[in-house]
């Protein structure tokens, strides 16, 4: 309404804001960064295990009684010992996820953004690759950037044809990041491995949609930062943003415009 003053976002993306408009009519911003990055980055890493290691394929397997005499390749996948790993957006969460990765046995981290981040990257000794290399050279993709311009549908056709068959893309981003007729192309004639999804384009993802009819496909209904106690300190960060941006004073977290 035209008396909008203060909006407070529980999320640290904002790219459902009409950021244009509430910049012109002066609207101040508050969201909730950092107190969702460890949450967040914890649900990549076990959806990226869920979809290299087939967790649902294999556990609908049990249920179903498809498992029968023990077969040596029955059920295998990828893991991520001497893998290379490619993250897209190398920024809070991104850095959470190769720190979490690191451990399994990552040979090399690659990434891509606007530009090299040495500060950021050093840690993992992560190399700064533009996004054609990065689809080319990593075993597993993991999507973490902000959803601009700049992204919308920057994994489309091209970005998976590049990819190598045996992998895995992971998506915690935004789901509008993929373009998900190709990303469906890719999963179903063998282009890549599997996918796993934390957010897609619509949310919620209709129940016949096709993405959903593939096995090796993971998607989760955006759950990235559904831990109890992360959504409790996002929601008081939420309402004290809010409240400081009503009383006209500084707010924990202000989205700078
Ligand atoms: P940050 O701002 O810390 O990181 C965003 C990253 O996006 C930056 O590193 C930036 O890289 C990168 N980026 C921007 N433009 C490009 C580009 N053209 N190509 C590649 N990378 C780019 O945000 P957070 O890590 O806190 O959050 C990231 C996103 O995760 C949020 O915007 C949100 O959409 C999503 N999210 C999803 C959740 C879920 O439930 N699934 C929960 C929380 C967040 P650079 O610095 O080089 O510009």
């Amino acid at each position: 309404g035209p008396g909008l003053k203060v909006i407070s976002t529980l999320s640290v993306g904002f790219d459902h804001l009409a950021l244009d408009e509430i910049k012109k009519r002066g609207i101040r911003v508050g969201y909730t960064p950092d107190v969702l990055t460890d949450a967040t980055a914890e649900l990549s890493v076990a959806l990226l295990l869920s979809a290299c290691r087939r967790l649902p394929e294999a556990a609908e397997q049990v249920k179903s009684g498809g498992w029968t005499t023990w077969k040596p390749l029955w059920m295998c996948g990828y893991g991520l010992s001497d893998s290379t790993v490619g993250i897209i957006g190398l920024g809070r969460i991104g850095q959470a996820v190769a720190r979490r990765l690191k451990p399994f046995g990552v040979r090399k981290f690659l990434y891509t953004g606007s530009g090299p981040k040495p500060e950021s990257a050093a840690e993992f000794g992560a190399e700064f690759v533009p996004l054609p290399r990065l689809a080319e050279e990593s075993d597993f993709v993991v999507v973490t950037c902000a959803l601009t311009p700049a992204t919308q549908g920057m994994c489309n056709k091209d970005f998976f044809s590049r990819m190598k068959k045996t992998s895995v893309f992971i998506n915690t981003s935004r789901g509008a990041v993929v373009n998900q007729e190709d990303l469906y192309d890719a999963l179903a004639s063998g282009q890549i491995a599997a996918a796993g999804l934390d957010v897609t384009t619509p949310e919620p993802l209709p129940t016949d949609h096709p993405l959903l009819s593939l096995k090796n496909c993971v998607i989760l209904p955006h759950i990235g930062s559904a831990t109890y106690a992360t959504r409790s300190t996002m929601a008081v960060l939420a309402a004290n943003n809010l409240l400081a941006g009503l009383r006209g004073e500084p707010m924990p977290h202000e989205l700078k415009l």
